[in-house]
Formats: structure tokens, sequence, C-alpha cells
């Protein structure tokens, strides 16, 4: 045996209902979208997912496309599965995607049947499993009839290849049109993936509550704005930081633009005896559709300081207030 999990791992986590579903999903999630690739040091990946599971985080979010280079994650994530997991598989919440551009040609990508069931099927191989816990529709595709996405997804449950089926990045009316072709499906759609952070909080304008309606949870994805809110930026630019490999969605300019609002928000989160990165995910808990946080991680430590954001999740009137000011 490789690796024996900490037998104390469910005594301190917090576990929320998705939406009104029978699923519970630790208050801190996983994501695998950075770190986990073949470009990136398996022995670091496996430490922080043994990490993460010991401190009672049961749910593990990777999509087809996660790496670098594409579907390396879900392998590098099978590998640790088979070596360390194989006892645990029922103790875990899988979870893939497909919607972003994958492989070449017309059926790589977007939103048709052909592309999510042989997707799916990839990634069950790189994986080394039977079934999904959730698969995704990963973003909307206005192209392909919302029929033949969602008839996809039901199939996809009725062959046994996922339990729950969730949406993500789909705004509020296109998210309600989904949850009502899945409810005459009869499909369990569960969780809508979001991006929501202090710094964006394009949720607030509808989604969230639409999401409540139809009964569906919310997982927040990007909660730290990818390591902004937290202490990490406050000198300057740290070798190896996201911001620093200049990715796509975080670079330097845009550290430097938000970093007065930053040194504010840490200013308020060490007066209530938190770090920066506690704040922001216990700032997004206080939202009660949101079942999850999804946070992404570089090391174990991180992992370790995010996790006490649990111990503080309250938030005075005015401590709210002062945020909103900042970040508007
Ligand atoms: P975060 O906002 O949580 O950013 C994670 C990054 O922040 C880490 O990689 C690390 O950066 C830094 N960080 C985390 N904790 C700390 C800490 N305590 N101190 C200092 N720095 C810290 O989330 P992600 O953007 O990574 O997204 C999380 C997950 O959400 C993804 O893995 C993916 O599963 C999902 N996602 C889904 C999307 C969708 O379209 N559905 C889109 C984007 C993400 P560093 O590497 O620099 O150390």
């Amino acid at each position: 045996i490789n690796y024996n999990a900490n037998p104390n791992r469910y005594d301190s986590m917090v576990y929320n209902r998705t939406g009104k579903s029978g699923v519970l999903l630790p208050a801190l999630s996983l994501g695998l979208w950075h770190n986990f690739g073949f470009v990136d040091s398996i022995q670091n990946a496996r430490e922080v997912i043994r990490c993460a599971f010991d401190l009672g985080i049961t749910h593990f979010d990777l999509a087809n496309n996660y790496g670098p280079p594409y579907g390396s994650a879900e392998e590098n994530f099978g590998t640790i599965i088979k070596a360390d997991f194989k006892p645990y598989r029922d103790e875990l919440f899988i979870a893939t995607k497909a919607g972003y551009d994958m492989w070449p040609g017309p059926y790589g990508n977007l939103g048709s049947r052909k592309y999510l069931i042989a997707s799916l099927d990839q990634s069950l191989k790189r994986m080394g499993l039977d079934y999904v816990d959730i698969f995704y529709h990963h973003r909307p595709d206005p192209d392909t009839p919302l029929e033949e996405t969602m008839g996809a997804l039901a199939d996809i449950v009725k062959q046994g290849k996922a339990l729950y089926v969730g949406i993500s990045n789909y705004e509020a009316n296109e998210a309600s049109n989904a949850a009502k072709l899945l409810k005459e499906l009869k499909v369990p759609f569960i969780l809508h993936q979001a991006r929501y952070s202090m710094f964006d909080r394009w949720v607030e304008n509808g989604l969230l509550n639409t999401l409540e309606e139809h009964g569906v949870g919310c997982i927040a994805f990007s909660p730290l704005a990818q390591g902004m809110l937290t202490d990490k930026y406050l000198k300057g630019i740290p070798e190896g930081s996201r911001a620093a490999k200049n990715m796509t969605y975080l670079n330097t300019e845009t550290v430097n633009s938000n970093l007065e609002k930053i040194q504010k928000l840490n200013d308020i989160a060490q007066k209530r005896g938190q770090k920066l990165s506690q704040m922001a995910i216990a700032w997004i808990l206080r939202q009660p559709q949101v079942a999850s946080v999804l946070i992404g991680a570089s090391s174990a430590n991180q992992l370790k300081e995010n996790i006490k954001a649990i111990d503080n999740l309250e938030f005075a009137q005015e401590e709210l207030e002062l945020i909103d000011k900042i970040v508007s």
C-alpha cells in the first residue's frame, strides 16, 4: 500500500448540499486546471491530491483539456488514483467536462452530441475510471440546439458513464432553459460551475437566483482570482507564480492594476485574523446557493492555508460593505 488516508479526514471539513440534490460537497474542492499536467511535477501533484483528501476534500474537478498538454491532467490523475486511491473510489466525487477546444477538426469542440460522448469516453480511459460522478458541458454553444447538448448529457447518464450532470459558464437564461430540458429528460442536474470572486461578481446578477429556483447548486471557480486574492503578489511577482508565467488569463499587468485593491482587502482580512485567501473563500461561501468553492493550488501548503477559511465564515455587515466599496 502506497498511501493510507488520514483517519480523521472527515472531522473538520464542512459539507454542503448541492441545490436540492442528495449530494454533499466539501466547502472547498480542488481543481486540476493548472499544476497537474505533464509539464508539472507529478510528485508534487500527488502530494497535493493526497493532502486534499487527508483534509476532507472529496471533490476533484478536471476537464478533457487540462494540462498542458491537453488530457495530461486526467492522465496524471488516473495514475495517482491507480497508485493511491483504489480503495477510496467511493469516497471521491470526480468531475470532468467537455466544451472547449480538445482535438482537431469539427468534432473536437463546442456542444455536439458527437463531441461530448466521444470526449467523455476518452476522459474515462485517461483516468482509468468506469464512470465520473459528474460530467459538465463546459461552456454554452450558441450554434448547437440546446436539446442536442442536453440530450447527450441525458444519454451519458443512462449509459452509466456519469451519475450527475452539470453545466458551466452558462448565463442565467441559458441555464434556466437547460434546467427545463434536463427536468423533462429526468436527468439529475445538480451543479452550475461559474467564475466567482470578489473581483468578478457577475453571478450575483441573476444566475444565483435562477439556480435556486431550479434547485441547482453553484460551484465557484477561480475564487482567488487565480492567486491575486492572496498575499502572494503584495510584494511583487514571485518567480514561478502564475502571473510570472504570463498565462493568458493572468499576467503582470492584471496584477499591477489590482494591487491597490488587493492591499486594502488584505488589511480587512488581517483585522478579521485571516489570510486574504481565507477571507476570499469565506466571502463566497456566504452565498447559500454556493455548495463549494473550487480552488487551485500549486503546493500542499497553499491548500493547508486555504482550508482554514472554514474557521471563520462569518462577516459583519460593515465588513461586507467595506469590501463592496473596495471592489466596486
Ligand atoms: P484560484 O483562483 O483558486 O487560483 C489558484 C492559484 O492561486 C494557485 O494555482 C496558486 O497560484 C494561487 N494560490 C492558491 N492558494 C494560494 C495561497 N494560499 N497563497 C498564495 N497563492 C495561492 O483558482 P483557479 O483559477 O486555479 O481555478 C480553480 C479551478 O476551477 C480550476 O482548477 C478548474 O478546476 C476550475 N476552473 C473552471 C473553469 C470553467 O470554465 N469551468 C475555468 C477556470 C477554472 P500559483 O500557481 O501562482 O502558486
